[in-house]
């Protein structure tokens, strides 16, 4: 399985399983961070990404309250990975830090509210003005299945697991927008 890497080369992810997902956002705070009109990543099962390199961490609070972690190479600059302390059986990584085209295509794409409308994008992919909401979760798991079958249980098994961990009264779409947030930060 290909290694991801920042442009330099000095800060690489090596992954041993194929991503749980692979979604687009189109919100601001990715388009700051990216320089791109939207960002693409990739969410893998922390304990099957090995951070090789060394990374500078920058850390910014989401509405909740709670810390997106962003790991960018101090030399070149480019964004690699991060983390949510939301969502801690997750990491993220960039799409583009692959360099590979076949990569697995996207399922869904959010804040559409903020998409270039020059972007189109057809309906292989689930589309949201903003986050999903809890019930979209169902519509978009099926959706996973082709695109990462060995890793769909995982999936599966992990993000209850993730969602409890969040305490009472708090619901599953919160648990899920922050990890989805991740590479996003800031959602005021
Ligand atoms: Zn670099
Ligand atoms: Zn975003």
């Amino acid at each position: 399985m290909a290694d991801a890497q920042c442009a330099c080369g000095a800060l690489r992810p090596a992954v041993s399983e194929p991503p749980l997902l692979t979604a687009l956002c189109h919100c601001l705070a990715c388009q700051r961070r990216t320089g791109a009109p939207f960002s693409a990543n990739s969410f893998y099962a922390i304990d099957c990404v090995e951070i090789c390199g060394t990374s500078t961490e920058f850390i910014r609070t989401a509405d909740s309250g709670r810390k997106v972690h962003m790991y960018f190479c101090p030399t070149c600059g480019s964004t690699v990975y991060w983390k949510a302390d939301g969502a801690p059986s997750w990491i993220g990584v960039g799409v583009g830090a692959f360099a590979d085209p076949a990569y697995a295509p996207p399922a869904m794409s959010v804040f559409e509210q903020s998409k270039h409308a020059w972007v189109q994008l057809d309906d292989t992919v689930k589309h949201f003005e903003g986050l999903p909401d809890r019930r979209d979760w169902g519509d978009v798991k099926p959706s996973l299945s082709s695109l990462a079958t060995a890793s769909l249980p995982r999936l599966l098994g992990r993000c209850p697991q993730d969602f409890q961990s969040h305490g009472r009264g708090e619901e599953p779409r919160d648990a899920f927008a922050l990890w989805l947030a991740a590479p996003v930060s800031e959602r005021s």
